[in-house]
């Protein structure tokens, strides 16, 4: 924004990786930049989205963040049953996953989804699309009881999602009715109860060893 003629700076949009670009025209309105040469290949992330329920501003900024580093493709934030926030600033989210793009030298900034009822979400989900959730009832239950324990029982290809409960964890009727679901895996992040924040990063970092691209 300072920058004058003649100045080079680094281009990505998500489709054709990461350009050198020289300002070769810089107005107090606009300008024109000219793509010199490819400096980063284009660099997907999984097909994974995190679905979390909003907390405080500065934790929910946060999790915006760390789910931009940590490679989801989408973040959704979902009121569920026992979530304060009714209204979230779609545009300062959006903004937060440019800017941990940019930090982290990504060539891909995730879609901030606007906030929607998890209900109705699930109403319409596609079941091709596997849930982990994370659900903080199965702590004290060992991990991988269930052969059908989520992304820790094995890779599974496909399209997944993350679900984070809000600090009041999920309701009754929430839990039962997700469960029930054939593409709901549910899953335990170890024994302690962590908060939304960091079961965010931590179910991400779980995701990502088992199916993910750090392989
Ligand atoms: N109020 C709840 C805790 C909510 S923690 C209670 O006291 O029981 C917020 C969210 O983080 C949970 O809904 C869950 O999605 C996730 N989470 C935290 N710790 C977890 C754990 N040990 N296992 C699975 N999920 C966990």
């Amino acid at each position: 924004m300072r920058m004058t003629t003649g100045g080079v700076l680094s281009l990505f949009n998500g489709k054709d990786g990461e350009w050198d670009a020289e300002v070769v025209e810089a107005g107090k309105r606009g300008g024109i930049l000219v793509c010199q040469a490819q400096t980063r290949p284009l660099q997907l992330p999984p097909d994974l989205w995190l679905l979390f329920a909003p907390i405080k501003k500065a934790r929910t900024d946060f999790i915006v963040e760390k789910a931009v580093e940590m490679g989801a493709a989408r973040v959704l934030p979902v009121q569920t049953d026992y979530t304060n926030a009714d209204r979230i600033r779609g545009d300062r989210l959006q903004a937060h996953a440019v800017e941990a793009a940019e930090q982290c030298g990504g060539t891909f900034v995730p879609d901030v989804a606007a906030l929607e009822r998890l209900s109705k979400l699930i109403d319409k989900w596609d079941p091709a699309r596997r849930i982990m959730m994370c659900d903080e009832a199965e702590v004290g239950q060992p991990l991988n009881q269930n052969s059908d324990n989520g992304p820790s029982a094995g890779s599974v290809e496909g399209p997944w999602a993350i679900l984070i409960g809000p600090e009041g964890g999920f309701s009754p009727a929430e839990r039962s009715r997700l469960r029930a679901l054939p593409f709901v895996h549910v899953t335990s992040l170890g024994p302690r109860i962590l908060r939304a924040d960091t079961a965010a990063v931590a179910a991400l970092t779980l995701w990502q060893l088992q199916n993910g691209d750090w392989r």
